[in-house]
């Protein structure tokens, strides 16, 4: 199977399945990350009162610079400079943060004795209570293992999520290779079955994530000839929560289904079919499923629904491939606003 088409059943699956340690809800998004790492799925466990609340400050997401501001804006009218902590950055960049979340109607401001003030419009809640990152290797075999453990190592090391797993396909194997493979102990093991689900093969152990972390820019490769040292640099427990909640603020605006916005859904082969429960994408001509990397503008084989698809309430309707796009969109409404419904489940523990 293709790791496209694997991970997007494996956050389908997180969506329906995953049960939060609290009674909270979660929200999942695929492809995100920091500069120098990219998850392949992540899960966010969230506060349902506290995420109605975030609701106040748009669908959008809220870049980093953006949460400086909106969360040390005053209650009362200030000048910026005195009420923001030092940014770290030049202030005409907070200046134009400033202006940017007026815009949005997110902040206060205004204009005195030719200084700009600001003053919060809303408290932004602490609607994100944990961070799982989950990487996607249906076929676990032992290159794989070894790209993947440097990397999982690094995660382990920075603890930036407070949980790593590995998604794999299950095998007829009786022990599950992944569980021989050299991974981190602290990683956990889901192994997917088409017709059975996911299941737990190893659980994770829980990443210090409140604490500084280790960030790994340089190792030793694992050879005699290489006596290098390794090189690592702190990372603060402050610098670590504000990356978290920027990215989960990209998660928050995006889901997971937004990757039918870089496809061509308006291609006449483009179809969706229900797989364990996931809308997956198949390319008709391909006569398989397709990567998001293939179904783009460049493809060789696109050729455009034809307009006679498109007749039944055209323009506003659109054919088959806007009928798709638009039933992922209304997916992705409803479970961002049953995200905010307290719905406790069963501990998966
Ligand atoms: S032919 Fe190309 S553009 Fe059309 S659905 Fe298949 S992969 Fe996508």
């Amino acid at each position: 199977m293709y790791e496209f088409g694997f991970e997007l059943r494996v956050c389908r699956w997180a969506e329906r399945e995953w049960s939060p340690e609290s009674d909270g809800s979660v929200i999942v998004s695929r492809q995100l990350g920091t500069r120098s790492r990219r998850w392949d799925t992540i899960v966010l466990e969230v506060d349902p009162d506290a995420l109605s609340q975030r609701q106040r400050f748009g669908r959008k997401r809220l870049d980093s610079d953006l949460l400086h501001v909106v969360r040390n804006a005053p209650e009362e009218w200030a000048y910026y400079r005195e009420a923001l902590p030092d940014p770290g950055y030049p202030w005409r960049y907070v200046r134009e943060t400033i202006h940017e979340a007026g815009n949005r109607g997110i902040l206060d401001t205004r204009k005195r004795n030719n200084k700009i003030e600001i003053r919060r419009r809303f408290e932004y809640p602490d609607w994100l209570t944990r961070t799982i990152a989950i990487e996607n290797k249906p076929d676990l075999d032992a290159s794989a293992t070894r790209a993947l453990a440097d990397q999982l190592e690094r995660d382990v090391a920075f603890g930036l999520a407070d949980e790593v797993w590995v998604a794999t396909q299950a095998t007829d194997q009786r022990v599950e290779p992944a569980l021989l493979e050299d991974l981190p102990v602290e990683v956990g093991i889901l192994v997917f079955d088409p017709d059975n689900g996911a299941t737990i093969r190893w659980h994770p152990r829980r990443l210090a994530a409140d604490e500084p972390g280790t960030r790994i820019t340089e190792r030793p490769l694992k050879s005699e000839y290489d006596r290098s040292a390794a090189r690592f640099e702190y990372v603060s427990p402050e610098g670590k929560a504000d990356t978290r909640l920027a990215l989960a603020e990209r998660a928050y605006e995006r889901g997971w289904r937004s990757y039918i916005d870089t496809m061509r859904p308006d291609c006449r082969y483009f179809e969706g079919r229900i797989d364990s429960g996931a809308l997956v994408p198949y390319c008709g001509a391909k006569c398989r499923e397709q990567t998001a990397a293939e179904c783009s503008g460049s493809c060789p084989e696109f050729a455009p629904e034809p307009p006679a698809w498109r007749t039944k309430g055209w323009p506003i309707e659109g054919g088959p491939g806007k009928g798709i796009r638009n039933l992922l969109e209304r997916r992705r409404k409803r479970v961002r606003s049953r995200a905010m419904e307290t719905t406790p489940r069963g501990s998966r523990r």
